[in-house]
């Protein structure tokens, strides 16, 4: 990799979260960072103490991985934090400025300029979603309400979610919309408490037409904030005013009150999945083209049969080729890109797990024959033993879906999705499942 691809990594990284986060999140956290020297080995990070950096690696460590390389011994991100020397000049402390409370601006509507309807590729995972928010998005209020969607990271949530405020807001000017994380929202009642401004913030998302809510699950365990929440919520709701959140487990998996749960069930809640291959490379074509890079039908397939957990490592992938590309200016051929691709496709260095390996302890600790779990049987007991192998294989081996399942005497692709959702699902409230599950690791780890 070249050292200013390495440098673009970090930059491309502090572009995309500052339309994630808060002004003010930005400048106490991140603005403060100094990228000191980017190499092809390592990116060196200067931060003004340890607290900065653990606030980077706890909040956005997976984030990372997508922008910055990977050390080749043990995957980790090759970064380096450095604590700056103390400031002689002794200045008084300022604070941050805080960002001017919405209602006082005037108001402004922060919504990411890509995140639009036009460039959302749709496919038999987020069909559904997709059209429930063309709905919304057309009459306000009027259909589903609130409008609840979940999935896994890099599905899309946060794309249709501001799509669905871009399209209000060309169509009805007036209407007062709010799009916010949850993190902002909880920062906002901080400001505001701290800035005694708290009646004026209420009133402010009291009197809006449309709320969009990004990412939910981080009003987890926040009890006051979350009462703060529901407040609102109930209020706008009973005014027809449209609410619209994302999360990334559906209302029943969130530890949230029973009020905030059943609110959030109201309307219709809508789950996103991971793109199919198809899908997969009409995004990857899409987002070429937009790049200017072309690629062939052939290497977009690859692409798409070997990067398949989410959409945000697509386009990971597709950064990264462009990057290339530009100093070469060459077509590129399939094995160019599995050599530029090579940190993203490869399966981690750790011991390498097989689906037998898996399928062995399975039949172990549920007293099974291997042959009854590659087979049809559908009695019970190899039925659930089978489901779980299959949880454990999606689990722990990187390897596209469909390759996994026809390990398994040649099963669909969906057969190991749905397996999968099912065991996962009762994870959550089957403590013996969960313990039966850990020894089959030990063992498989072994
Ligand atoms: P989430 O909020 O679910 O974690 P995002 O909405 O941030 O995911 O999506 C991650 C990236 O993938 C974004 O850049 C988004 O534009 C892109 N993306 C996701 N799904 C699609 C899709 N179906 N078509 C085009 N781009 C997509
Ligand atoms: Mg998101």
């Amino acid at each position: 990799m070249l050292d200013c691809e390495v440098k673009n990594g970090w930059l491309q990284f502090l572009e995309f979260i500052q339309s994630r986060c808060t002004h003010t999140e930005f400048e106490n956290w991140i603005a403060p960072i100094q990228m000191t020297s980017g190499n092809t080995d390592e990116i060196v990070l200067e931060v003004p103490n340890i607290f900065v950096q653990e606030y980077l690696l706890n909040n956005y460590k997976d984030l990372l991985r997508e922008f910055i390389p990977l050390r080749s011994n043990d995957k980790e991100l090759a970064l380096t934090f450095i604590i700056a020397p103390p400031k002689k000049t002794a200045a008084p402390l300022k604070p941050v400025e805080e960002r001017p409370s919405v209602e006082n601006s005037g108001y402004e509507l922060k919504l990411n300029p890509t995140y639009r309807f036009e460039n959302f590729i749709e496919g038999p995972s987020n069909q559904f979603v997709k059209s429930a928010a063309l709905g919304v998005a057309a009459r306000p209020g009027k259909t589903y309400n609130p409008l609840f969607i979940h999935g896994g990271v890099g599905l899309g949530k946060t794309h249709l979610l501001h799509a669905i405020g871009h399209t209000i807001h060309e169509q009805q000017k007036k209407l007062k919309i709010q799009a916010i994380t949850t993190e902002a929202f909880i920062n906002d009642i901080v400001d505001s408490l701290r800035a005694k401004s708290i009646d004026r913030m209420k009133r402010f998302y009291r009197t809006l037409d449309v709320l969009l809510v990004d990412d939910i699950q981080f009003l987890q365990n926040r009890l006051n904030f979350e009462e703060e929440f529901c407040n609102t919520f109930e209020i706008l709701i009973n005014q027809n005013k449209q609410i619209i959140i994302t999360s990334d487990k559906p209302p029943s998996q969130l530890k949230l009150s029973e009020r905030m749960i059943a609110r959030m069930e109201w309307g219709l809640v809508a789950h996103m999945d991971i793109p199919d291959l198809e899908t997969r490379v009409a995004i990857i074509k899409h987002k070429a083209e937009n790049k200017n890079l072309r690629i062939s039908n052939d290497v977009a397939f690859f692409i798409a049969e070997h990067i398949f957990h989410n959409v945000r490592q697509l386009e990971g992938a597709i950064n990264r080729l462009c990057a290339h590309a530009r100093f070469q200016g060459t077509e590129l051929s399939i094995e160019a890109a599995e050599r530029i691709l090579n940190e993203l496709i490869q399966p981690s260095n750790q011991k390498k797990t097989s689906v037998e390996s898996i399928l062995q302890s399975v039949a172990a600790v549920y007293e099974v024959r291997i042959s009854d779990l590659k087979g049809e049987s559908r009695q019970k007991e190899i039925a659930f033993a089978r489901q779980v192998a299959m949880y454990l294989a999606k689990e722990m081996i990187e390897e596209s879906l469909m390759k996994i399942a026809s390990s398994f005497g040649g099963k669909t692709h969906s057969t190991l999705l749905h397996a999968w959702k099912k065991i996962s699902t009762q994870l959550h409230v089957n403590e013996d499942l969960g313990r039966q599950i850990q020894m089959i690791r030990r063992n498989i780890e072994k």
